[in-house]
């Protein structure tokens, strides 16, 4: 039989991580309703043509990353590498126009990518994200930043600092293209293969390339900054006002674009200290025409998605410590089998009164028991023996303190909810 092993770039999420991933989950979830986002589910796979065309054919993402499949029906569909468009085309579809506007919408699970795996970049991994659809105000861009900005200090991050741009809109950037596109004519023998391919299909993406050989050339490239429309810069403006009185520190990047097609104007990211060329822990902006792309009424939105592995590779870098789950409060040990029927009915009855009960399982003598309630970190051992049984009680033993007493059977469930307070 061959050794089965997880896929490449998926994780096993292993119970000893999991109290890092409740308290993101549960931290998070808590800023988003705190700020009247509502929880919305889409599904993990929709119709290829909604990425392709919501986020754009000349992309990263759809052109070699996107998880496709044909169904037994003939379908082409493809794994979600992102929430926006399923969230945005579930927007269309239910109508939610007619709501009060705007629609506050956040969203939590698995996202796929075909990507190169290496640490803090998987293929499949975990988003949180949040969208505001139906307004154009720069409150609203601040007001997404604000909430991952928060989400990431309340975790107890250091060294945080957003990284923002504007990349314009359909009046005003492809004035900025030709800029863009001229300047890098003069430069076309210098840069590398893939650039020289992004001029023609995705230009905007040569200010994002990594490679050695572009990164004089993309330092010195026109920024879309100096070519924004009015109404492009008066937003930007405002944003960029609203942090200032906001004290929150910004860097304005000119290379940040993004590798989706559907933004416009705002774009940021938030860097963090400790995960080396993975800074990036969430992205996000603007998508004011990303509706109408997919057959939905014009709908201007904001969003953002923060990639969960990453936020604990930061916990665990910067020593964020989370809270281990506490141990079974009672632990019960039997000896013999009239003993053993017994603990079999307590546990029962320990539990339906809602204390937490680990029933050793086995034949076995006390003192392996009394180590197994040790490793397990239980508050008490419940001893039943045949002598105990006689006389209707067991004998608890404090597991911290290592001090034993009897207590009646019938009165154990008020006795061990007194300790645990409950
Ligand atoms: P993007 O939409 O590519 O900007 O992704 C948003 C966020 O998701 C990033 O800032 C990361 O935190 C996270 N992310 C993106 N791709 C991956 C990946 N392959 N593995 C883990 N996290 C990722």
């Amino acid at each position: 039989m061959p050794r089965f092993q997880r896929p490449t770039g998926t994780q096993d999420i292993l119970p000893e991580e999991q109290p890092y991933w409740n308290r993101v989950r549960t931290f998070a979830i808590q800023l988003a309703e705190r700020a009247g986002f509502e929880r919305i589910d889409v599904p993990i796979f929709e119709a290829t043509e909604l990425f392709a065309r919501g986020i754009g054919t000349a992309t990263d993402v759809v052109e070699k990353e996107m998880y496709t499949f044909e169904d037994k029906g003939g379908d082409s569909l493809t794994l979600r590498p992102e929430f926006t468009a399923g969230v945005v085309r579930a927007y269309i579809e239910h109508g939610m126009h007619v709501r009060p506007q705007p629609v506050k919408l956040y969203s939590i699970g698995p996202i796929f990518r075909y990507d190169r795996p290496q640490a803090g970049r998987y293929r499949q991994f975990h988003q949180f994200n949040l969208e505001i659809l139906g307004t154009q105000d720069p409150a609203a861009d601040l007001e997404i930043m604000l909430l991952v900005w928060d989400l990431y200090e309340g975790l107890g991050f250091r060294g945080l600092s957003f990284q923002l741009n504007s990349t314009g809109c359909p009046r005003c950037r492809p004035g900025y293209v030709e800029v863009l596109k001229a300047y890098y004519q003069q430069h076309i023998a210098e840069i590398c293969d893939d650039c020289r391919r992004r001029l023609q299909t995705n230009p905007l993406r040569v200010l994002d390339c990594k490679a050695e050989q572009c990164q004089p050339i993309i330092a010195a490239a026109p920024a879309i900054g100096d070519h924004l429309c009015e109404e492009c810069a008066d937003h930007f403006a405002t944003l960029r006002e609203y942090l200032d009185l906001l004290g929150k520190p910004y860097t304005l990047n000119h290379r940040l674009v993004r590798g989706l097609d559907y933004y416009t104007k705002t774009v940021f990211e938030v860097w963090a200290a400790g995960i080396g060329a993975q800074a990036a822990v969430c992205g996000g902006g603007r998508y004011d025409g990303l509706a109408e792309i997919l057959g939905g009424p014009p709908t201007p939105g904001v969003g953002v998605a923060a990639g969960i592995e990453r936020i604990i590779l930061v916990m665990k870098a910067q020593g964020v410590e989370v809270p281990t789950p506490p141990g079974p409060l009672a632990f019960i040990a039997h000896l013999g089998p009239e003993a053993r029927r017994e603990g079999v009915r307590l546990a029962d009855e320990l539990r339906r009164a809602g204390l937490s009960v680990w029933l050793a399982f086995g034949e076995r003598g006390l003192k392996s028991q009394m180590r197994e309630a040790n490793k397990r970190r239980a508050r008490y051992a419940v001893i039943l023996g045949e002598d105990e049984l006689a006389r209707g009680v067991a004998a608890v033993r404090d597991m911290g303190a290592g001090e034993q007493v009897e207590v009646p059977l019938e009165g154990l469930v008020t006795w061990l909810r007194e300790r645990a307070s409950l």
